[in-house]
């Protein structure tokens, strides 16, 4: 089966197949078009997945172009993480990055055939009279006193604009279309406008800068563009976008598709809303672990290959919805069950005595990496007489449901051996600070010889070997479905989506890279973290539970 085939048809790809089956291109050409404002999230992957992914099953190409016509929200820092977030997802464009702004002369030398043809003008009302002169969806707009000027006039003003001789917001450069068209977008719409900004590409060398609609149809064409795939907010524009390229004299005229936007439940995905939350350092950066960012998924340990999934389990189409955050999180957890090796770590530890065993001895034990994979390997984990056991892995009293250590009686430890509970101390706040225990020898792999039922299971690190480690659990940033609903969105982040502890892991995990997945046994999914992780100082970051508490939660 080849990977198109692999992949769910949607109706993009089903234009993209007829267009092809009737010859009306011979290859695919799309683009990838982020505005270098802000990191990449789990909605541009949702469109990075279907440009690059139909380029790749088509046999065409792709191209990265940086839609970077707004100086003053732009970033050198933003273009870098962009670059590296799609090459990360799995993608490489063709050729080299391309920027609208290497096309600023031939968008400019397209202005001044509009202006000769009598299709623009230049605008002398203010922002805020061009704004009132619109009209609304009920009410048609009215003609600026400036729309006949002459050809020769028009040409002489954009060239003044052009050399700096209007002031911000006192002249722009507007497309003559139609101020009663019923599509806002045809009402004159705005081509150029004066901004005196340095550029992070072009540096000072323009002072006009070309609107987003003019722009994006022109560079498109000029780079052969076959579909350009949009969201569905876009949908007018295409008027727009269609009528430039009528207009100009350029051969090529690509076509505009729109899908619809991918929304994610209990996040916001606008970058104005993300930025607040980095410049009022609610998290710690665009790359925080809670972030639905790329950067953000990644450090958290998301795989790329579980984004891709997750890409292909949405699909295209042009219905508006809004994702369960738990389709995000099966999909990761699918992954690193499959691909992760196992370890132990105990995040809320207590210390467990096991007096019977030797204080000197150093039992090193051999456990599997995988439980159904062998071919996993096994890695050494030293049994110790002092071990650390998760605190609520313990009761002085339970009933028969509570399959962990219990006062009194038998619980096995993974790998190991069964111990038995003989006695607790406590501290002077009257928390458990030790629970003295004794271990049956002739239980290493095998059941107690006299019968004897033994039913739970718990996790341990030995003291002596075990590796201090902060452990940082992670849950959803925002406590409701849809905090960009709410008129303040800020007061619905969740106080708990961040919360540290000071654990301990087995020694191999000493070696974590990075980024790179463990299941903690019976604790979740989890990964050193690719900032602050280090191996004298460990650090770790929950990217997911082993199963989705929060369905229970809701449906409770
Ligand atoms: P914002 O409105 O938050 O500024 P944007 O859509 O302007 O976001 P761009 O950098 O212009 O962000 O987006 C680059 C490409 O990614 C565009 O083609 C856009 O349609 C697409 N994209 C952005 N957000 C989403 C999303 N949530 N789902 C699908 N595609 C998206
Ligand atoms: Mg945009």
């Amino acid at each position: 089966m080849s990977e198109a085939e692999a992949r769910p048809s949607n109706f993009i790809r089903q234009i993209i197949e007829k267009d092809l089956a009737e010859g009306k291109h011979t290859s695919v050409q799309t683009r990838f078009p982020p505005e270098p404002n802000g990191y990449l999230h789990i909605g541009h992957a949702k469109s990075i997945c279907l440009n690059f992914g139909v380029a790749q099953d088509y046999q065409g190409q792709c191209n990265l172009r940086f839609d970077d016509t707004n100086p003053e929200k732009e970033d050198l820092e933003y273009v870098d993480s962009i670059k590296t977030d799609v090459q990360w997802l799995g993608f490489q464009w063709a050729g080299d990055v391309h920027y609208s702004s290497d096309y600023f002369d031939e968008l400019y030398g397209y202005a001044v055939e509009l202006i000769e043809k009598g299709l623009a003008y230049v605008e002398e009302l203010t922002p805020e009279q061009i704004r009132e002169y619109r009209g609304t969806l009920t009410q048609p707009g009215k003609e600026s006193p400036y729309r006949d000027r002459s050809i020769e006039e028009n040409l002489a003003l954009f060239e003044k604009m052009r050399n700096g001789e209007f002031k911000e917001g006192e002249a722009c450069l507007r497309a003559k279309i139609d101020m009663a068209s019923s599509f806002m977008v045809l009402r004159d719409p705005v081509l150029y406008r004066v901004r005196f900004a340095h550029h992070h590409q072009t540096g000072d060398k323009w002072c006009i800068y070309p609107m987003y609609d003019f722009t994006h149809c022109i560079s498109d064409a000029l780079e052969n563009i076959t579909h350009s795939l949009c969201t569905l907010e876009f949908q007018d524009n295409r008027r727009l976008y269609d009528w430039v390229l009528d207009n100009i004299s350029i051969p090529c005229h690509p076509r505009q598709y729109e899908f619809s936007r991918l929304n994610l439940e209990y996040t916001v995905m606008s970058k104005r809303k993300l930025n607040q939350l980095v410049t009022e350092k609610l998290v710690e950066g665009w790359n925080d672990p809670r972030m639905p960012t790329i950067s953000g998924l990644r450090r958290r340990g998301f795989t790329a290959a579980s984004i891709r999934e997750f890409c292909k389990r949405i699909g295209v189409t042009k219905q508006e919805n809004m994702i369960e955050f738990g389709s995000l999180e099966s999909c990761i957890r699918d992954d690193l069950n499959e691909n992760a090796p196992r370890a132990m770590a105990v995040i809320d530890p207590v210390k467990v005595i096991i007096e019977n065993f030797e204080a000197s001895q150093t039992e090193v034990l051999n456990l599997a990496n995988h439980p159904n994979k062998p071919e996993m390997g096994t890695r050494e984990v030293p049994f110790t007489r002092e071990i650390w056991i998760e605190r609520e892995d313990f009761r002085e009293e339970a009933n028969k449901k509570y399959k962990r250590l219990v006062l009194g009686k038998e619980v096995r430890l993974r790998g190991a051996y069964v111990i038995k509970a003989e006695r607790i101390e406590k501290d002077e706040q009257g928390q458990i600070s030790t629970i003295y225990c004794s271990y049956d020898p002739e239980t290493l792999g095998k059941n107690p010889a006299d019968g004897r039922k033994v039913k739970g299971v718990i996790h341990w690190v030995s003291v002596d070997k075990g590796l201090p480690a902060e452990i940082r659990l992670y849950d959803r940033l925002f406590s409701v479905p849809n905090p960009a609903a709410s008129d303040d969105f800020l007061s619905t982040i969740n106080s708990e989506s961040l919360v540290c502890k000071k654990g301990f892991v087995e020694a191999s995990l000493a070696e974590a890279q990075p980024e790179t997945g463990y299941q903690f046994e019976r604790m979740g999914y989890f990964c050193a973290d690719n900032q602050d992780s280090s191996s004298d100082a460990l650090v770790f970051n929950r990217t997911v539970g082993l199963r989705d508490t929060w369905a229970k939660i809701e449906a409770s």
